[in-house]
Parts: C-alpha cells; structure tokens; sequence
C-alpha cells in the first residue's frame, strides 16, 4: 500500500509522509494545507469555548449551567470515517495532551469564578469523553472527580460503544450522579446509515441506554432535525415520530434543527442550492406536536429543549429575515419555561409559504424537498435522481 499524505504545497497528495488517520488520505477541503495550518494553530492550553446559559436542574428548578468546550483531538469516529453534518474536526488539534486539557480547565474554572455561580458543568469534547482514544484516562478520572468534589452535576456527550457496564460501573466509582448525552440524531435505521453515517445502530443505543438504566445516570437525546438528503416535510413527520420512540429512554430530548459547519458533507449539499437549513416555524410546529405527548396531562415524561444554532441566519434554522429573532426567542423560552403560550402572540407572512412547502413536500412524490431556495430546474424536481 502507498502512504500518502497531504502535501503543504498544494493541499492534494504526495508520498512523502506515512498517514497516521485515515481522513489523510482523503482528498477533502479540510485535508487542505491551510486548514491543517489553522487547526495547528489553535492554543492547546486554551478551551474552544466557555459560556454560561440558562437551565433547568434535573428537578425541573431553573438554574445557570456552564458549558466548556474543550480543544480535543476530536471524535475517533471521524478519524475514519464521520457523520455527514459534523464539523467539530474545525476545533481539533491531534496533539492535544493530558497538560493541555488541565490547562484548559483551569482557564474555564479561573473565567467562571471557580464555577460558583452555576450548579451544572457541560464537559463537551467534540467527541466522547468517556473514550479512551481521545481523552487520556487521567483526564477522564479528573473530570468526573473534580465535578463531583465540587457538588455540580456534570452533563457528558458520547457515542454509545464506550458505554459498556465495565466503563460505567469505573466512571460511577468517581462520580455517581452524571448525565450522558447521545448523539442518537434519529431513531431510525436507514436515516442514521444513509443520511448520517452515523456508525452505530438501534440496536447499539438500546445497549448503551440499558447500560444507563442500570448504573441509574441520566439519559439526554440528541435528534437532528432535517439531516441531508431529506425535505422540510419528511423532516418534521419524521422527528414528531421520533420523539415520541425515545420518550420513554429519554430524561431529556433536545432537538438539534441542522446548521451548516464548514468543510462537511451538508456544507456541500447547501453551496450546491441542494439543502435550505430547517423553517424555525418547522420547529414551532414539531413542539407544539409532541409536547402534550412528552407532558400528558402535566406529567413530565421527558424535557424537550430545542436551541437553534445560528438561528436566523442562512447556515442556521431561519424564516424569513423578518420574524426569525421573535419566532428563535420563543423557541428558546419554551426549553426552560415548557409552556405552549409562548408561541401564542408569533405572526408573519411568511408562515403562509413555510405551510405550502410542508404540505408540498407531505403530498408529491418530490425525493428531498420543493425548498425554494433549491437551484435546479422544475422538471428536474419531479424525476428521482
Ligand atoms: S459521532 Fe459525534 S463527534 Fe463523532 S463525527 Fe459523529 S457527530 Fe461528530
Ligand atoms: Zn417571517
């Protein structure tokens, strides 16, 4: 076999360098010099990111959380192969090391005021913290310890195959009550294959959930709304249908609308005219669906939180230009007040074409979508292709 690696010049191919990853040797923009150059040039001992936003406790008590994301060397799922929406690989470096993960917490911990003023801390890491590949198991043992010495409930992301009953039960030695969020994005087979690639199964989620249930820590869901290759219509019957399928395995669901990250398969799908990110409206209309299902009757079964990313913005999920601010406010004043009446007052004109592409998309035989924004002709809407 030929090893082959990114050439500085040019950002293609050479055969100089033996390849470590298999993304290497894959002619793709983020194998591109200047894009190895800028990741490099990220400071290792510095968080990708810190920020503190409103929450609910897991009693339903509004409280403050911390988010830290930290500079990882990103998700081993990636290294081979990756989903198609994610862009994390942006805000890696593959040489980060167990010093430069403690330098990041302690920089986090000085700009939050020692995590004082929140009473939960996000640990996210472009992949999964409980995966001994990318993150050195000191630094796993810190995290889960540290969080617990300091009374904060700690909130992780992971796929599922690090879930296993050995890791758990070593994990609940250190910190016994967490919260494991997974990127499950939707609950169906030939989506997570075909749309996502994800790299796991169903029937992997139902282990890793079981896995959970019996180590008693809390379940949050990730579903993508709109993934590629979907319409606007098919994405919002589909995420209804999901919801209500991971309810009952899920203490909290948040739904994730699509925004578009550099570099990715969807980046490309959207310069192409071939994807409009989700209608906010879409979004209004999924929760105003599900919620007396997730609440019957006042009765909590999950928490659905919706937090559109760039929202308003054309990578983002947005509307019109006109209502986007009032309609993305609403939406995320509803994952933490839970109640319908937030939608009540929200009006534009836009609504009226956002109802005709969902009901278009719902009734012709049209592969991914009637979006307005698509740069193709008529005809060719209508042939499957
Ligand atoms: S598993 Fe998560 S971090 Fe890894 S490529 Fe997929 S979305 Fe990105
Ligand atoms: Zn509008």
């Amino acid at each position: 076999m030929v090893n082959i690696s990114p050439s500085s010049e040019n950002g293609l191919f050479s055969e100089k360098k033996e390849s470590k990853k298999l993304h290497f040797l894959i002619k793709a923009p983020e194998n591109y010099s200047y894009n190895i150059e800028k990741k490099m040039s990220w400071d290792a001992n510095k968080p990708a990111t810190v920020y503190v936003t409103p929450e609910l406790t897991k009693d339903g008590e509004v409280c403050k959380a911390a988010t830290v994301i930290l500079r990882t060397k990103g998700c081993h799922w990636w290294w081979s192969s990756g989903c198609t929406f994610c862009g994390y690989f942006n805000d890696t470096r593959d040489d980060v090391t167990n010093e430069n993960l403690h330098e990041q917490w302690n920089y986090s911990k000085e700009k939050l005021n020692n995590f004082e003023e929140v009473e939960m801390i996000k640990v996210y890491t472009s992949g999964s913290l409980l995966e001994d590949r990318e993150i050195p198991i000191q630094f796993q043992e810190f995290v889960l310890k540290e969080t617990n010495e300091l009374g904060k409930h700690l909130v992780i992301e992971s796929r599922t195959e690090q879930l296993t009953s050995e890791k758990l039960s070593w994990a609940k030695k250190l910190n016994s009550d967490f919260t494991v969020a997974i990127g499950l994005e939707a609950y169906d087979d030939e989506v997570l294959r075909f749309h996502i690639n994800k790299g796991f199964t169903l029937k992997s989620w139902h282990k890793a959930v079981e896995q959970l249930k019996k180590h008693n820590l809390r379940i949050k869901s990730y579903l993508m709304f709109k993934p590629p290759f979907m319409s606007e219509g098919e994405a919002l019957t589909q995420c209804i249908k999901w919801v209500k399928s991971v309810v009952d395995d899920s203490d909290e669901i948040s739904i994730n609308p699509m925004n578009i990250q550099r570099g990715t398969i969807i980046d490309r799908l959207y310069r192409n005219g071939d994807y409009r990110p989700p209608w906010l409206w879409s979004l209004v209309e999924l929760i105003k669906s599900v919620h007396n299902f997730v609440q019957p009757n006042g009765e909590i079964l999950s928490r659905v939180i919706v937090h559109p990313t760039a929202a308003g913005k054309p990578r983002g999920a947005h509307n019109c230009g006109k209502c986007d601010t009032e309609v993305a406010a609403a939406i995320e004043r509803y994952s933490v007040s839970r109640s319908l009446d937030e939608f009540t007052d929200l009006s534009c004109k836009c609504i009226l074409r956002w109802k005709e592409e969902i009901h278009s998309d719902q009734n012709l035989p049209v592969p991914i979508g009637v979006g307005l924004n698509r740069r193709i002709n008529i005809e060719n809407l209508f042939s499957s292709y």
